[in-house]
Order: structure tokens, then sequence, then C-alpha cells
């Protein structure tokens, strides 16, 4: 027989989920039988996510979050929980920027911390708060980054590398902290993926060979790739999997 996912009944929330991975993950999740909330700031995006998602029969919906506003985290995180409750939280969310570090100033490092750490720490915690009030257990995936790893190379992204290392270890102490809950925490490593997050350095012939030739398997990932794997992670297919960093990354991290 074959082997399904079904997340009939459940309600997931994905940050990030107007573009990319998160849009990819959220598509996933809803072909699986959640119920989904799209979120980002990108209203147009997330019309458009909502359209295809009609066409393919996915129940979803879509809200303006910005993960750097306090205020728009609790409004809708806490609207939502009120409403349906929240089984599955993905942080996808994310923003990059490459810069020598002696050309950094504290924008730089606000722009990268407020979104990639602090917008997933914030969004965790409310989700957390209502899973574990709710008392019905919940499942969070975070996506981290290879580069929370590895400091990868030729661009110079200190800051983007130490947001994604902490989220990573966020994920590991949280995992810790609420699995008496009920409550798993996992994040995803990605490597190179095709998304418009990368578009310019995959462009970029020289960036492209270098990050291709680190890379066993020789090409960029999908986004789709990555939303398999936080379908799983999400799923009950994943129960004694918490504080766990999945690498999905065509082999560069065996380096
Ligand atoms: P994209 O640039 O394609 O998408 C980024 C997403 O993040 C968009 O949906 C955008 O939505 C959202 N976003 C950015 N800032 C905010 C904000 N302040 N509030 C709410 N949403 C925001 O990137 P990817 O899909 O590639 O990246 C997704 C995640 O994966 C990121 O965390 C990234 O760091 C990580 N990652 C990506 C890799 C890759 O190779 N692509 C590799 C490793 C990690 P909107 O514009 O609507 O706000």
């Amino acid at each position: 027989m074959a082997y399904t996912i079904d997340l009939s009944g459940r309600f997931a929330l994905v940050t990030g989920g107007t573009r990319g991975i998160g849009l990819a993950a959220a598509r996933r999740l809803g072909e699986a039988g959640a119920r989904v909330v799209i979120t980002g700031r990108d209203e147009a995006a997330g019309a458009a996510a909502l359209r295809d998602f009609a066409a393919a029969g996915i129940s979803a919906s879509f809200q303006r979050l910005d993960v750097t506003s306090e205020d728009d985290i609790t409004r809708v995180i806490g609207t939502i929980a009120a409403d349906t409750g929240i089984d599955i939280l993905v942080n996808s969310a994310g923003v990059a920027a490459h810069c020598n570090t002696e050309d950094t100033d504290p924008a730089h490092w606000d722009y990268l911390m407020n979104t990639n750490l602090r917008g997933t720490y914030q969004c965790c915690r409310e989700a957390l708060r209502h899973m574990a009030a709710r008392g019905q257990g919940g499942s969070i995936v975070n996506i981290g980054s290879i580069s929370g790893i590895v400091s990868n190379v030729p661009q110079n992204q200190a800051v983007y590398n130490a947001s994604k290392a902490a989220v990573h270890m966020l994920t590991k102490s949280l995992a810790s902290e609420f699995a008496n809950r009920r409550i798993r925490v996992n994040a995803i490593a990605p490597g190179y993926i095709r998304t418009e997050m990368t578009q310019g350095g995959l462009d970029n012939p020289e960036w492209s060979k270098i990050w291709l030739d680190m890379t066993p398997m020789r090409r960029p990932g999908e986004a789709d790739e990555v939303a398999q794997a936080t379908l799983f992670l999400a799923s009950d297919a994943a129960s004694y999997i918490t504080g766990e960093v999945l690498t999905i990354d065509g082999g560069y991290t065996t380096r």
C-alpha cells in the first residue's frame, strides 16, 4: 500500500509563504490536506499563490505578516490560534545580504538579525504559547541554512551565517523545552536552492561555478525538494524527531 502523509484537519501557518521555499512548503502541506495560512508582506504575491492553490484544489488563505513587526506577529498568530488553532508552523521568512565585514554597519546587522533570528524566535514564541495552552501538541519547522554550519564562499555574509547558526540552536533549545508538551521543533538547513534569493548568484558564472563545484551533486536544489522534507518533519511521520537540523544540500557539507 502506498504511504501517504495525511494532514486533514490540521491547521498550518507558513511565514515567508509568498515565494520560494515557503511557497513550496505551503503547497505540499495543502496537498496533504492541511488548511494553510500563507503569510508574507507581498499581498499581490499572496493573492497569486491563492489563485494557483485554488486551481489545484488546495484550501488556503493569506494574511499579511511582517516578521519584523511584533504587532503583526501577535495579532496574526493570535487571531488564527483563536479561530482554528495552529498545529504546524513553518518559519521560512528570511533575507540574505553579502557584504565585507569592514563595510557593514548596525543597519546591516539589524536587517538580517531582525528578520532571520528575531522574527523566527517571535513567531515560534507566539505559536508555542498557543500550542502549549491548547494542549494538543504541534510541530514547528524552521528554515535555517548550511550557512549556519559552514562558512560558505565566495560571498561574505558573516551576519547572515550567524543568524542561521542561531536559528539552529534556537530550534534545539525549543525542542528540548517543549518536548514534554508534545510539541516538536526541527530545522532544515538547505544548501543552494533555486529561488529569488539565490538567482543573482546562480546567474553569476563565477559564483555558480564555485557553488556547484563544491556541491557533489553538481546542481542547485529546487524549492520543492526542501518542501517535501518540511512536510515530513511537520507530520506525524516524524513523530520521534525533534531538535534535528536536517541538511538538504546535494552533499555540500559532506566535505
Ligand atoms: P525568497 O527570497 O524566494 O523568499 C523569501 C521569503 O521571505 C518571501 O516569501 C518573503 O515574503 C519573505 N520575507 C522576507 N522578509 C520578510 C519579512 N520581514 N516578513 C515576512 N516575510 C518576509 O527566499 P527563499 O525561499 O530562498 O528563502 C526562504 C528561507 O530559506 C530563508 O529563510 C532563507 O534564508 C532560507 N535559505 C534559502 C536558501 C536558498 O538557497 N534559497 C539556502 C538556505 C536557506 P514577502 O516578500 O512577501 O515579505
